[in-house]
């Protein structure tokens, strides 16, 4: 790394707000990555059993959504949700109601349909509540800020995690420390580099808004209400880029543990190129070797995180992933079986990518 490189980093990352060096340029930013301990403290606030494991609803979720508006709020991001004609805020939001769904069977012999089984499904609530509805709703929060481009602010880069998870039961906590404390710690990790970058007077020309959905777990809620009720016309949104999972390493990569399975779709082909280039001139991941791809995948793991909501209506998504490992959803997905040296170079292929979109080449 140039030297120059290197003390760059250190005054945006570590040291005062500084003016401009005028030596800086956008080469410079390629030497950049997110700090491995500020992802590190991120994860274990997250996965805290203080937390209790931030289901949708819950105590824990509202302590989450706490700590995560403190953090957008510290990278100085622009709230983004319209309270009313004058005011803004970080935060949206949204009900969920519940339907008990049955599934039935044949009973041998003589034909007839029993219930088998019972399970609560949850839904947004359309329109208005009622009151009975409404004692009855839980509530998810959305979380979002944005750092406004310079010539092509109308443009916007989303960079979003899920940070809910499933909560406590039958005495464990399920810390969700991978699932999906890690993507929310990279989306904060790339905003806070922006940031940095803001204060030395580099900004993106783009827009980048930075996300953080609820309701995940219970079936991609958050970012369902979120497309639905968009801060800004989605034909503004030109790509979206999802973290969920990306702490871990499969069985697949054990002796390879340096990979990531970045997805996308039909639409996404320029993102997924502009990734390529990044990556091969700055981390080097090993991406997509396995069988997490989109088409081949028989987890059909693209369709079962957010960014599949903005996939459906259009939009070029990018989404990394570590894929499937056996803590997923058990309570031992914890914050000390996290790889940070692989978060972090995960993490800074998400801001790399993030950048190089968001300055498109004039
Ligand atoms: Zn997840």
């Amino acid at each position: 790394m140039p030297c120059f490189v290197g003390r760059f980093l250190w005054l945006v990352l570590c040291g005062p707000i500084v003016a401009l060096s005028p030596c800086l340029s956008q080469s410079a930013v390629r030497g950049l990555v997110v700090s491995d301990s500020l992802l590190r403290a991120h994860v274990y606030n997250l996965a805290a059993d203080s937390l209790q494991g931030r289901r949708t609803g819950t105590i824990g979720q509202r302590r989450a959504a706490a700590y995560c508006q403190r953090a957008l709020r510290a990278n100085h991001l622009v709230p983004i949700f319209k309270l009313d004609s004058a005011r803004t805020s970080y935060r949206q939001t949204f009900p969920i109601v519940f339907t008990n769904v049955a599934t039935f069977g044949n009973l041998p012999g003589n034909g007839i349909r029993q219930a088998q089984t019972t399970y609560r499904q949850a839904e947004l609530a359309d329109g208005p509540l009622s009151r009975q509805d409404s004692s009855r709703a839980l509530f998810g929060i959305n979380l979002g800020g944005l750092l406004p481009g310079l010539d092509l602010k109308r443009e916007i880069i989303v960079v979003s995690a899920h940070y809910d998870h499933i909560g406590a039961s039958g005495g464990l906590i399920y810390h969700g420390a991978d699932d999906n404390a890690s993507g929310t710690a990279a989306v904060l990790g790339v905003a806070a580099v922006f940031d940095s970058l803001a204060r030395a007077g580099l900004r993106s020309r783009r827009t980048v808004l930075f996300v953080l959905f609820s309701g995940e777990e219970d079936g991609l809620l958050g970012s369902a209400y979120f497309v639905a009720h968009p801060p800004a016309s989605l034909t503004q949104f030109v790509g979206a880029l999802n973290a969920d999972m990306v702490g871990r390493v499969d069985k697949a990569h054990k002796r390879t543990p340096d990979y990531c399975y970045v997805l996308t779709d039909a639409n996404g082909g320029s993102l997924k190129k502009t990734l390529e280039q990044v990556n091969a001139q700055t981390v080097q991941l090993i991406l997509n070797q396995g069988g997490y791809n989109t088409v081949e995948d028989p987890e059909q793991s693209f369709y079962r995180s957010d960014q599949y909501n903005f996939a459906r209506l259009g939009i070029p998504v990018l989404f990394f992933t570590n894929g499937s490992h056996s803590d997923y959803h058990r309570a031992t997905d914890t914050a000390k079986r996290i790889r940070y040296d692989v978060l972090q170079k995960r993490a800074t292929l998400l801001f790399q990518t993030v950048w190089a979109l968001a300055n498109p080449t004039p």
